[in-house]
């Protein structure tokens, strides 16, 4: 399999085949991601042949002795049993419709099982389908993308280069819920800055209760020497939130969601990992919250973000 770079995925599409489709990312100029710079490239698309090798290498894994073995010893599922593909890279949902019909096409002739599609996008990749499109690429097997919104605070989105308001969010993602395609959302604790967490997460509320995004998962800022975002840090043009301000705007947000969604503090950014489904779990969670505001110490907390030499 051709991989390139550091490779990120969901924690819930560890059962997927990963296909690399493209590396890197085609905005590549939000302020606080150092996501990709260990490429020497901003964005690549796979060459197709590439693709369709990688899918013929997977299928080799129920059939021949030696392929089997190697996947096996690289803890790699067994094709059979794939019933997913997650595509990798920041934004694959960016390609062509055409090319993303193409790999969609592969997938199906090498790997039969798999009956969806899924991969991170941005909401400006979504902008530029057609809602015929959406909706062909839905047939295709295309559900399931994981958006990083990151928030729904418009100044927030504009400091940090997001390139899209939280009006934009909204109207995208009702395109995504017309053409039958779901998705996740990422939401970045801390993108609005010290003193306007409870703002951030209110306006974040706003947009995902006008949506229906399948899951919410909240990752916390951490702040890398490599970002621009550090830059402006030792210029004095923005600060930081504390920790515990973090926990107490991820409560803000919980408080206000009005929708049936699961909520998920996984990755390694968060020192306290919890879960839950809204609305069932949601005082239980706001509950583990305020006992986390309560008795654990900002110095602590803070120990723990800088222990994180990468996420
Ligand atoms: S879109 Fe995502 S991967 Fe690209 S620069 Fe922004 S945060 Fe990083």
């Amino acid at each position: 399999m051709h991989y390139t770079g550091t490779i990120w995925r969901p924690p819930y599409e560890a059962t997927s085949l990963l296909l690399e489709v493209t590396a890197g990312c085609t905005h590549h100029k939000c302020k606080f991601c150092t996501l990709y710079n260990d490429l020497p490239f901003k964005f690549r698309m796979s060459p197709l042949e590439d693709v369709e090798r990688d899918l013929q290498e997977a299928q080799l894994w129920s059939t021949d002795p030696i392929a089997m073995l190697t996947a096996r010893l690289q803890g790699l599922p067994r094709p059979e049993r794939l019933q997913r593909a997650f595509l990798t890279g920041a934004n694959p949902f960016v390609l062509k419709y055409e090319r993303l019909i193409a790999i969609a096409g592969f997938i199906q002739q090498y790997i039969p099982s798999i009956k969806t599609i899924g991969c991170f996008a941005r909401i400006t990749d979504v902008t530029l389908k057609s809602d015929e499109e959406l909706a062909a690429l839905h047939q295709a097997g295309y559900d399931g993308l994981t958006i990083g919104i990151e928030t729904g605070d418009d100044a927030a989105l504009q400091y940090m280069n997001k390139g899209y308001a939280a009006a934009d969010i909204v109207k995208q993602c009702q395109r995504l819920d017309r053409a039958g395609i779901r998705y996740s959302f990422f939401y970045l604790v801390s993108i609005s800055g010290e003193g306007r967490g409870e703002i951030g997460a209110k306006a974040t509320a706003d947009v995902c209760n006008q949506l229906h995004p399948i899951r919410i998962g909240v990752n916390m800022l951490t702040v890398y020497p490599e970002s621009e975002l550090y830059q402006e840090i030792q210029r004095g043009s923005w600060k930081e939130e504390s920790e515990i301000e973090k926990y107490k705007e991820i409560r803000t947000l919980l408080e206000n969601l009005t929708i049936p969604v699961q909520f998920a503090a996984l990755g390694a950014s968060n020192a306290f990992q919890f879960q839950g489904n809204l609305p069932e779990d949601q005082q239980d969670l706001i509950t583990a919250l305020n006992k986390i505001i309560e008795t654990v110490k900002e110095d602590d907390l803070r120990e723990y973000r800088k222990s994180l030499s990468h996420l």
